[in-house]
C-alpha cells in the first residue's frame, strides 16, 4: 500500500513521513502555504510591497498548483522568484505559459500594480522580498521526484 498524503507544511511532520515507508508522495496544502505567504507580506517589515499581494499570490498559486508543470523545487523557485520579478517589469521571457496570461496575449498591457517604474535597485529589492516570503515555504514543498 502506498499513501499520498497532504501535509500543512509542518517540518517535523514533513520529515518523520518522509521516514514511512508506505508515503508515496507528499503534497503541499496550497491553502496553508499561500495563507502563511499572505502573513508574511502584511508583516510590517514588508507593508509597503502589500498592494502586490494579489498578483503574487496569483502567481504562487499558478506556478504551485500545475499538475503539468515539471515541478523541481529550483525550477519553481526560480519562477516564482526571477520570473515574477521579469513579469513585473513587462519581461516575459521566464514566465511559464502555463503560468502567465501574458505570453499568449501580447497585446495585453501589463495592469497595475507593476515595477516598470521602479529602478534596478528597487526591482533587486522586490526579488529578495520574494525570495524571503517563499523561502519557508520552498523548503516545505518536498516535491518528492
Ligand atoms: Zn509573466
Amino acid at each position: 500500500m502506498l499513501l499520498d498524503i497532504v501535509v500543512d507544511g509542518d517540518l517535523d511532520n514533513n520529515k518523520t513521513l518522509r521516514e514511512v515507508k508506505c508515503v508515496n508522495q507528499i503534497f503541499p496544502d496550497l491553502k496553508h502555504l499561500t495563507y502563511n505567504i499572505r502573513k508574511k507580506l502584511n508583516a510590517k517589515k514588508w507593508e509597503h510591497y502589500s498592494r502586490y499581494e494579489d498578483v503574487i499570490l496569483q502567481y504562487y498559486k499558478k506556478s504551485s498548483n500545475n499538475e503539468d508543470l515539471p515541478p523541481t523545487t529550483e525550477l519553481v523557485k526560480h519562477l516564482q522568484i526571477h520570473g515574477l520579478t521579469k513579469h513585473l517589469c513587462d519581461d516575459y521571457s521566464e514566465c511559464w505559459p502555463e503560468v502567465c496570461w501574458m505570453t499568449q496575449n501580447p497585446e495585453l498591457v501589463l495592469p497595475e500594480p507593476n515595477l516598470l517604474n521602479c529602478t534596478p535597485e528597487e526591482q533587486e529589492k522586490f526579488s529578495a522580498m520574494l525570495g524571503e516570503i517563499f523561502q519557508l515555504n520552498i523548503g516545505q514543498s518536498l516535491y518528492n521526484r
